[in-house]
């Protein structure tokens, strides 16, 4: 049997966050996922926005860790080297009815602590973005809000935490948790039994499932999906800021923002389904993109759509972000409702988490120790001819190009391989180094990456996954 001190459920940005800032203390952890990777679910199919809490329900938990989380980005993606740009947002009044609802907006992020929001004219507006709907009436700016990898984030906050000790049991579903006395005794999983004092729930779409595992069934999860498109990063109509409509209380509404690698983001929609599983795109959500984002940016231009995806957010029923701990369960801690600003949140829920274990009889001793910094992965196409010539020199692999769309070596490939929690599927390489995230989606690197897959992990052809097991790229021999 293994033993530990903490059980985290869920390798997305939250159980990710709080296994690193844990990594920080005298204490055993062991991150468990059902998946094949670490990155989540909700976790790697979001706006990918950072965002500043301007918008949430003053006084919530949700604001208090939004607000708290958002100023500590820039140097937790410096220490741990992840694509993160700070490009503000626009929020642009098209109506006069959207134009009266400005100063409650801009009131409301007062409330929320966030005062560097600022009033722009049209004229403003239209120098700051010049393909905004012409008839704009004002807005306003936020300069805070922020875009980031959230593929790298995730891998960081991991490597980060495994680096500092934390052990991750990927492929490994939680089934059960033993209680005795009244405290946690043991999680079962499919790769075992581990025995354990904590258990800190961050299963996100299944948090309900596991909390029924220890009799807290309190709430349901209701899986709100959310439909975007990327456009190639060659398409004419562009925007360099984060461009939101006004917020309604269902959702954030349909935006259009340029990712962190150059590529235009158009969505999501706001669909309660009534499964946990259905990451479809539909015509009709598609459909309702394109009209709601016109409205904001007229010329936007669908047709350079290179794919299209959905996630599916982790709503809860009754809603609320929540850390529950109750007295009659020592060492249970049950995060639900980490909805639409969990990737931002998580940076401060960690802290939140560690905190509430200290209050609650968990001794946290500080590791002398402790590496609050992570190499990223070279990227080739970011170097100087100087640099390129000499780490080609070092390896000749950096001179051999396999996705040809965003320029990816077999070099930086093999790094994604081999470093800590390296990657095992195809999915996992693309999001370590983008290989297949172009123009042509993988049709030309595919193939060349399921070959180094099967060479470097040493398993034939057929066993290359496309992401979980079983997901295999090739099936048999066609003549
Ligand atoms: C459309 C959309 C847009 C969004 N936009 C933004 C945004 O711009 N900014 C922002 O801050 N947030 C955004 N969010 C929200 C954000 O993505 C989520 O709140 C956040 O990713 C949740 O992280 P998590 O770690 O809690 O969950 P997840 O990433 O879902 O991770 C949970 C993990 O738990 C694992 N798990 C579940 N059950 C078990 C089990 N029984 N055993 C083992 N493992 C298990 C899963 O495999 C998964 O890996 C958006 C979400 C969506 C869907």
């Amino acid at each position: 049997m293994m033993k530990t001190d903490v059980v985290v459920i869920g390798a997305g940005a939250v159980g990710c966050a709080i296994a690193r800032e844990l990594s920080k203390y005298e204490v055993d952890v062991i991150v468990v996922d059902k998946n094949e990777d670490v990155g989540g679910d909700a976790s790697k199919s979001n706006s990918a926005i950072i965002h500043t809490g301007y918008d949430a329900s003053p006084g919530t938990l949700e604001s208090q860790l939004v607000v708290a989380a958002n100023p500590m980005f820039p140097k937790l993606v410096e220490d741990l080297q992840v694509p993160f740009k700070a490009t503000g947002a626009i929020l642009p009044a098209i109506t006069e009815e959207q134009f009266e609802q400005l100063p409650a907006i801009k009131e409301k992020a007062f409330r929320n602590r966030v005062y560097d929001v600022e009033y722009l004219t049209k004229e403003q507006i239209l120098k700051m973005e010049p393909n905004m709907n012409p008839e704009v009436r004002g807005g306003l700016y936020i300069p805070r809000e922020s875009i980031i990898d959230p593929f790298i984030y995730v891998q960081a906050l991991a490597e980060n935490a495994n680096e500092n000790g934390v052990h991750f049991l990927l492929n490994t579903k939680v089934t059960g948790i033993q209680t005795e006395d009244q405290k946690i005794r043991s999680v079962e999983t499919t790769g075992g039994t581990i025995e354990t004092k904590y258990v800190i729930n961050a299963a996100a779409l299944y948090c309900d499932e596991i909390a029924a595992m220890v009799g807290k069934a309190e709430y349901k999860v209701v899986a709100r999906r959310g439909q975007f498109y990327i456009l190639d990063k060659n398409t004419s109509c562009k925007v360099e800021h984060i461009v939101l409509p006004i917020p309604t209380k269902v959702t954030k509404g349909k935006l259009m923002c340029p990712t962190i690698h150059g590529n235009m983001l158009v969505g999501p929609t706001a669909e309660d389904l009534n499964n946990k599983t259905d990451k479809s795109v539909t015509a009709d959500g598609l459909a309702s993109i394109v009209e709601d984002v016109r409205r904001l940016v007229p010329g936007v231009k669908i047709g350079d759509t290179i794919t299209q995806y959905s996630g599916l957010r982790p709503n809860r029923n009754p809603e609320g972000l929540h850390v529950d701990i109750w007295d009659d369960l020592e060492g249970y801690i049950n995060l639900s409702g980490v909805r639409s600003t969990g990737l931002t949140l998580s940076a401060a829920m960690g802290v939140y988490v560690a905190q509430l274990m200290k209050e609650h009889g968990c001794r946290l001793v500080y590791k002398e120790n402790f590496k609050n910094t992570r190499k990223g992965i070279r990227i080739f196409h970011e170097m100087s001819r100087e640099e390129q010539d000499a780490v080609i020199k070092e390896n000749p692999k950096y001179g051999n190009i396999i996705c040809r769309c965003e320029t990816i070596t077999e070099g930086e490939i093999m790094d994604a391989i081999h470093r800590p929690l390296g990657a095992r599927s195809m999915d996992a390489v693309k999001r370590r180094v983008r290989a297949g995230m172009g123009r042509c989606q993988g049709g030309f690197c595919g193939p060349k990456v399921i070959e180094i897959l099967a060479r470097e992990w040493k398993i034939p052809v057929d066993q290359v996954n496309k992401n979980e097991t079983g997901s295999y790229m090739v099936t048999g021999k066609t003549r």
